[in-house]
């Protein structure tokens, strides 16, 4: 992997350059350390899975290697962290991962799961802001409840390919199908194509809210559910991804599929904002923090 962190306390991560390495360690155990036969190492944190990483290449490249990367270390590396067999086996960076015939699997609780919840909470302004973004789908306060309260039924935090660094997205894939019809979109050619694919039973406002219109006397629902959520590491560079969709119910038959995009995990801009941005806070902001706070507060430990 490419990235690197030095606190299983947080979720924040750095990429891995010689220089930046050496000044935030201060080149100081437990991060150098000589293994037993003498040969120096240097240690680091997954920012996925928490789990210990070992620097290779560091000061000299192995042969055909080009740049420095982390791979998992495989033990508990004292002063580091502990090792978390589950965790390291369903981490994106890792290729060990178990075969599944589910499609969501579950992991039993652990110290994982637990952080995964924590960060969600306690930065649920900052998810529902960055999903907004990544899906056009305005969120509010109804929606933002709905989605938290089927995150909790199907105990989203538990996900296998759950990782500290897909929270916000993660989040979206465990609420299952949620009713976005009468939400704002931000991006109205996005609006547009959806009442283009609707055939007449959807409006978009001039205020930008996706409606049925008062000529539709029929039932009408608009769904948003997300699947296919995959994962690949090229060149040490990890990127994951999952389909957006949009379901259709009209009157009595069943739901069809109008529309389909891919979103893109944008871990930087959820890392930079819950590390490095500014972020100013709002009375609506407070509010999203409470509603996370309670419905999913008494299940951190
Ligand atoms: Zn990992």
């Amino acid at each position: 992997m490419n990235v690197y962190k030095l606190s299983v306390q947080t979720q924040g991560y750095f990429l891995i350059e010689k220089d930046d390495y050496e000044q935030r360690t201060a080149r100081r155990p437990p991060w150098y350390k000589m293994s037993d036969d003498g040969e120096p190492r240097y240690f680091a944190i997954c920012p996925a899975c928490n789990n210990p990483t070992q620097i290779i290449g560091l000061y000299k490249l192995p042969a055909n290697i080009y740049h420095p990367y982390a791979k998992h270390y495989g033990k508990p590396v004292p002063g580091v962290g502990i090792y978390d067999r589950e965790a390291f086996e369903w981490c994106p960076y890792s290729n060990k991962k178990p075969a599944s015939n589910e499609s969501r699997p579950k992991r039993l609780p652990g110290v994982l799961t637990q952080q995964i919840l924590s960060i969600l909470v306690k930065h649920f302004d900052k998810v529902v802001w960055l999903l907004s973004q990544s899906t056009g789908i305005r969120i509010d306060e109804k929606l933002a409840k709905n989605m938290l309260v089927q995150y909790r039924r199907e105990e989203g935090w538990l996900y296998s390919r759950a990782t500290l660094m897909n929270i916000p997205w993660v989040f979206a894939y465990m609420t299952d199908n949620q009713g976005v019809l009468f939400k704002k979109f931000g991006d109205s050619t996005f609006a547009n194509e959806l009442v283009a694919r609707a055939q007449g039973v959807l409006e978009f406002t001039d205020k930008g809210y996706l409606i049925k219109p008062q000529t539709c006397k029929e039932y009408l629902d608009l769904g948003a559910y997300y699947t296919l959520h995959r994962s690949g590491v090229v060149d040490d560079v990890l990127t994951e991804s999952m389909d957006m969709v949009f379901t259709l119910k009209k009157g009595y038959a069943e739901p069809q599929e109008i529309y389909r995009q891919t979103i893109s995990f944008d871990f930087e801009h959820f890392n930079n904002l819950v590390n490095f941005g500014e972020w100013k806070t709002s009375p609506w902001n407070e509010q999203l923090l409470q509603l996370a706070r309670e419905i999913l507060g008494d299940l951190i430990a």
